[in-house]
């Protein structure tokens, strides 16, 4: 498509709905901020007024404006070519490749790879090698192979692994959230952070509780028949990584287990909280027409509220559909520092 087949309410839509597929196609010029964006970028979209599109950077820079240094609006064409090689490489490789390996056969630093592919694929480069792992053991499985010979043809390195990752799936896991949690034995904290007293509490499986200025009270009455047991030994490695993420989650959320349990609704709706690449956000309508239930919009927005683990299930990336915040179940002033923090 060239520039002049579009009209500017076309793009100024692609740009309200942040659309990759118009990423080199046209650029947004702000006449406020002196900067342009590419469409999809994930800033804080300007008042129509001072937009104007043109075709390329170099039409934006000859009147005088610069290219946006959060969404490099003159990188596409290198990013995309990035994405796809990493692709590749992921798909041939037998074993896990780090991140830094994979920035390092792009060009790119670790950071700002892994930004780049999760604005493209939707999931950071260790997710997608992870489904893609996950996509080829269930059709090994479905072909009737052994169980260990689909494993080991998965690319997995050995059986803990796929077990390990199996058990880390969210909803999959449901001992703690059955009957109060009896038998279950849930280990607690409550520690200071840059946004308050956080709790965190994990069962052998996952985080089953993250909020914020809560104690011991929110578990017994969420798991009263739960063994609650505060610190230990494991679950201070657990814990430790859980504060790393929310004080700088650059490296995203997905290596940390989740053990929790919903109505299939909510447990769709939690799915789909989790696939919001950190830096972006989505509307509740957004929600409600990703888990196939367009007209469900209230709905999606009790399960977001109802949701157990704070910031892993990142329901503070759900605005309003006018851009403005919205709730958050622990007040706007940590809502508003997450998604601070996650703009990079
Ligand atoms: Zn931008």
């Amino acid at each position: 498509m060239n520039f002049k087949a579009m009209t500017d309410d076309e793009r100024w839509d692609a740009v309200q709905a942040r659309d990759k597929a118009q990423d080199g196609r046209f650029v947004t010029g702000v006449l406020t901020t002196g900067i342009y964006c590419r469409p999809s970028c994930a800033a804080r979209h300007p008042l129509r007024q001072n937009v104007r599109f043109f075709p390329d950077g170099d039409a934006a820079r000859a009147t005088g404006l610069r290219p946006c240094k959060r969404c490099l609006p003159d990188d596409v064409a290198r990013d995309e070519n990035a994405v796809i090689k990493a692709i590749a490489a992921i798909k041939g490789s037998e074993e896990p490749l780090a991140l830094a390996d994979l920035a390092r056969r792009t060009g790119y630093s670790p950071t700002h790879f892994q930004r780049v592919f999760t604005r493209h694929t939707g999931l950071s480069p260790a997710a997608y090698a992870r489904a893609l792992r996950d996509e080829r053991a269930r059709q090994a499985l479905s072909e009737g192979s052994r169980v260990t010979d689909a494993i080991y043809d998965a690319g997995f390195s050995g059986p803990s692994r796929f077990y390990g990752n199996m058990e880390g799936r969210m909803g999959m896991t449901a001992s703690a959230w059955v009957n109060g949690g009896k038998g279950a034995t849930i280990h607690w904290a409550v520690v200071p952070t840059s946004l308050g007293e956080m709790l965190v509490a994990a069962t052998g499986k996952g985080v089953c509780r993250l909020s914020f200025a809560e104690g011991r009270e929110a578990l017994e009455e969420r798991f009263p028949a739960a063994d609650l047991v505060e610190g230990g030994e494991e679950f201070s490695a657990l814990l430790k990584q859980v504060i790393a993420a929310v004080e700088a989650p650059v490296n995203g959320f997905d290596h940390i287990p989740i053990d929790v349990k919903g109505t299939a609704f909510q447990e769709a709706v939690w799915r789909e909280l989790r696939k919001i690449p950190a830096g972006e956000t989505r509307s509740y309508s957004d929600i409600a027409a990703a888990v196939g239930k367009p007209n469900a919009v209230r709905a999606a927005g009790s399960a977001n509220g109802a949701n157990n683990v704070a910031v892993l299930i990142p329901c503070h990336r759900v605005v309003r559909s006018d851009g403005t915040l919205g709730g958050y179940a622990y007040g706007l002033p940590i809502k508003e520092e997450l998604l601070k923090r996650e703009s990079f």
